[in-house]
């Protein structure tokens, strides 16, 4: 078991949960809408759950780690590729287009997911939880990017990647982040890196060892 206020009070005790923004994300977002009904009372016990079709939401620690390293502000375009329940890209939309915040001056998460029903299922989670303005999901094959006309401030990936995807990149704005676990497809072996575009050149940082489902489609694993 576990409650909301004290799982988000481990976190900042931990040093996951490192600022002010990233603890109110933590905070609002409630998990229990995203998680299965039949997993509702683990929402808030620090650990990935299933989620149907194989795949699994993320552990809170995982998402508030990745929050922290994106250095995520108001205002910025975020892409997120790999929707699964859309509670990681809800937490981001609380960063960067906050509810204490006019509309006007939010920001906007699209997010894409390969698999149709989860797509649904997380358009669904994100419509109850409040954030169908701020965030849009679409549903394709995210691994080779998506046809947008401006490049993008930051790029969460939450599916384990062969190696950073080149178009990906190529959708990174100068000084723009990307967060991306990439290793083997099977668990084992996955750094995750934190990649940073800086005149024009990729700067890969390796932060922790993960263990994330295989990203899937052309610049993933099949
Ligand atoms: N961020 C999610 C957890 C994602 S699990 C959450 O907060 O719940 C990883 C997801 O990536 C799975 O749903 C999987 O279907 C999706 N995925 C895998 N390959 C993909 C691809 N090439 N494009 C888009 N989504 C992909």
């Amino acid at each position: 078991m576990g409650d909301h206020k004290s799982l988000v009070e481990r976190l900042i005790r931990l040093g996951i949960i490192r600022t002010e923004k990233v603890r109110r994300a933590a905070e609002t977002v409630k998990r229990e809408i995203f998680v299965p009904k039949r997993y509702r009372n683990m929402a808030y016990v620090d650990t990935p759950l299933p989620i149907g079709e194989g795949q699994t939401i993320s552990a809170p620690h995982m998402v508030f780690m990745m929050d922290e390293l994106l250095d995520l502000e108001l205002g910025q375009l975020v892409v997120e590729i790999g929707s699964g329940s859309g509670y990681h890209a809800a937490t981001i939309a609380e960063i960067i287009a906050p509810s204490s915040e006019p509309p006007h001056r939010w920001g906007t998460v699209v997010t894409v997911e390969i698999n149709p029903i989860l797509s649904i299922q997380a358009y669904l989670n994100l419509r109850e939880a409040g954030y169908s303005s701020r965030v849009h999901v679409i549903n394709m094959d995210g691994s080779a990017g998506i046809p947008l006309r401006m490049k993008v401030d930051r790029i969460l990936v939450t599916a384990a990647a062969p190696d950073v995807p080149k178009p990906l990149f190529d959708l990174l704005r100068e000084g723009g982040k990307m967060v991306i676990p990439v290793g083997s497809p099977s668990f084992l072996g996955q750094d995750l890196l934190l990649v940073e575009r800086s005149h024009g050149r990729m700067i890969k940082k390796k932060i922790i060892e993960v263990a994330f489902v295989p990203l899937r489609g052309r610049y993933g694993w099949n």
